[in-house]
């Protein structure tokens, strides 16, 4: 553990540093990497609107470590937040990159964010000085944040969503149905998207035909009705509904049934490098 900390640390400097150069964050001397992989978001009809960045860390000796791994220990250790800026920055440089090649068909940029970096005093200042670097427009930036994030300090999270929005970036909320999140404060927030956890997409399809169903059609799992629920809701919101872990035709064909607006999955496409993402663009959109 305490090996991996000290690699991610010479990671996250590196990357730092490599980006203050103006070049990407490539391999360093010892062969490390760290880099940012996007996953795109579709409509019903398919078309690429979004792209999540998700980072990924492949270390000479560890080889490549999940992401669940290293934000924990980051989040234990205070690195989260040099490493948040590294991937704020990096994301909002590849949102610019892509509107500059593609106009406005360019894909808005999701961005997790960790609890911790999200409480942060300077978070606000940095994604104000990110989006004046890369003079990003409104709807070319968004930000996954967790329910958890959000029941922490109520009012505090509502009043930074309201300053985030107001300087024209989006907000969603990630893995939707898996915290503790109350439903009498969701209503407060302004929320652009709601993101169905992947565990309810997974449920979807099982033995039981759930109440509400349809009579025919193919057997539904108790996750289908909690997930019909929850678009439902989130929809009457005014929310755009996108859920995770799509990874069947049956999946894609239940949730545009139920009305969600868009997708991500495997059944799309896996996580990939932005240059790998860019040619999936210019394949099924057209562009
Ligand atoms: P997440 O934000 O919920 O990201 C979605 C995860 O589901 C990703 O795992 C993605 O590769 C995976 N996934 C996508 N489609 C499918 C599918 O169809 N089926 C299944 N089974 N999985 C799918 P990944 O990349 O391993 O990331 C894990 C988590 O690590 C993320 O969960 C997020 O919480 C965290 N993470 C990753 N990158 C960052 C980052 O830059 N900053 C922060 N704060 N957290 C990050
Ligand atoms: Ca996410
Ligand atoms: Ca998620
Ligand atoms: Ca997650």
């Amino acid at each position: 553990a305490m090996e991996l900390e000290t690699r991610f640390r010479r990671a996250v400097e590196f990357a730092l540093m490599s980006q203050a150069l103006g070049g990407d964050a490539g391999a360093d001397p010892a062969g490390g990497k760290l880099e940012l992989h996007y996953q795109p978001q579709v409509d019903q009809h398919g078309r690429v609107v979004g792209a999540e960045a998700l980072a990924r860390w492949t270390d000479p000796s560890l080889g490549r470590v999940p992401p669940d791994r290293f934000i924990a220990a980051a989040e234990r250790n205070g690195l989260i937040i040099p490493f948040g800026r590294w991937a704020l920055r990096q994301a909002a440089a590849q949102a610019r990159k892509w509107r500059d090649q593609m106009g406005n068909r360019s894909p808005r940029v999701a961005v997790n964010v960790s609890a911790v970096q999200f409480a942060d005093d300077r978070f606000i200042e940095e994604v104000s000085s990110v989006i004046n670097t890369y003079h990003l427009l409104p709807g070319m930036l968004e930000l996954e944040l967790t329910e958890t994030v959000l029941m922490q300090d109520a009012d505090d999270a509502a009043r930074r969503i309201s300053t985030l929005r107001q300087m024209g970036v989006a907000v969603a909320i990630d893995d939707f149905g898996t915290g503790y999140s109350s439903l009498a404060y969701l209503h407060r927030l302004t929320i652009d998207t709601l993101k169905v956890d992947r565990s309810f997409v997974a449920g979807m399809s099982g033995e039981r035909r759930g109440p509400g169903a349809p009579a025919s059609g193919p057997l539904q799992g108790s996750g289908a009705a909690v997930t019909r629920a929850i678009i439902s809701m989130g929809r009457s919101l005014g929310m755009n509904v996108l859920a995770e872990g799509v990874e069947t035709d049956a999946q894609q064909q239940l949730l545009v049934r139920m009305g969600c607006d868009q997708m991500q999955g495997y059944l799309f496409s896996p996580p990939v490098p932005a240059e790998k993402f860019a040619e999936l663009i210019a394949l099924g959109n057209g562009v």
